[in-house]
């Protein structure tokens, strides 16, 4: 299937690119991007344009920040194409059951993605988990924003979750793995005094779960998440693809370049199965934490 990339930079040429490469299922047909491009690969400027001069391309991916993604994938669904939406899948929910609608009204595929779901531990962890009370949770995710988001504005301007946008992912594996649901009770938003949004994170849930995320932590990321049970201690480490229970590895791989292939084999299933994936059930987790969030102001910071 021919298939276009919208948002030519960190994360299309991280994983996107080489993924769809590796791929039985898919031929990079076309990119749109204002700058950037991929050797070999019709490049556009202009969105429309591309619709419009290649109805053999089916499906598009929106590699671009939540912030300008709404008419994007808006006039991708219009134009009867299938979508694929990086995380977090919008700015806001309503912008997302927006595309939902659309894209059923239309007939076509929608698939919110959440990359580190597909990482190689979370579906043991969930399978595990899934007949154990619960007693405490703990998640940490702590990394340098300058590694991972380097220059990136966008990410402290509003619609960017600030360092949500990668705690969004430690909740897409906390909603997958644990047997019930929970929801925010509090939580303590640290916003440097010259941002929009917050660096540091700190979240308690229902259940006895709370969470601890922040962008400061320099030289090497942590992404665990620790969980008591009635039946033993679960360990998820390297962003859900290593799994220790109580002390021991018993799942995983010590690499986190698997996580975009499954992502576009799944959406080759939905397109030929004619079904669209959407969960916003991380979504409504930092919605909440930013409407429960107490505001504490740190110092300013710049890239
Ligand atoms: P990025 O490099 O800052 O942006 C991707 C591309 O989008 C840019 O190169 C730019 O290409 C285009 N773009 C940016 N702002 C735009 C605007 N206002 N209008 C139109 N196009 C615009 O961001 P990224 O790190 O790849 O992240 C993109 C998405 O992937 C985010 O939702 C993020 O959460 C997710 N993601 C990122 C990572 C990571 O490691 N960074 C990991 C997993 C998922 P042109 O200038 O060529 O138009």
């Amino acid at each position: 299937m021919k298939i276009a990339l919208v948002g030519i930079g960190k994360i299309a040429r991280d994983q996107h690119v080489p993924a769809l490469a590796a791929s039985p299922d898919w031929e990079l047909a076309a990119t749109v991007s204002r700058s950037g491009t991929v050797d070999g690969v019709e490049a556009f400027t202009d969105f429309a344009a591309m619709l419009a001069a290649r109805p053999d391309v089916g499906v598009i991916s929106l590699c671009l920040p939540p912030q300008p993604r709404y008419p994007y994938a808006e006039a991708a669904l219009l134009a009867g194409r299938h979508v694929m939406l990086e995380k977090p899948p919008g700015q806001t929910l309503a912008e997302v059951h927006a595309l939902q609608a659309l894209a059923a009204k239309q007939g076509v595929t929608l698939y919110a993605t959440w990359h580190s779901r597909m990482a190689e531990a979370v579906a043991p962890a969930k399978a595990w988990l899934a007949d154990k009370t619960i007693r405490r949770s703990q998640i940490t995710w702590r990394e340098d924003v300058r590694k991972w988001h380097p220059g990136q504005d966008w990410v402290f301007e509003p619609g960017g979750m600030g360092v949500f946008d990668p705690g969004i992912n430690a909740l897409s594996i906390l909603t997958e793995i644990l047997p019930a649901p929970v929801h925010v009770t509090a939580a303590e938003l640290e916003f440097p005094a010259n941002r929009d949004t917050p660096i540091a994170a700190r979240i308690a849930f229902s259940g006895n779960i709370s969470a601890d995320f922040d962008w400061r932590q320099e030289g090497p990321q942590t992404w665990d998440s620790v969980v008591e049970t009635d039946g033993g201690l679960l360990e998820l480490k390297m962003g859900g693809n290593r799994l220790f229970i109580d002390g021991r590895e018993v799942a995983g791989e010590d690499t986190i370049m698997g996580e975009y292939p499954k992502l576009y084999a799944r959406m080759a299933e939905l397109v030929r199965a004619g079904q669209s994936e959407v969960d916003l059930a991380p979504m409504v987790h930092v919605a909440d934490a930013l409407t429960l969030g107490k505001r504490v102001v740190t110092d300013a910071f710049h890239f």
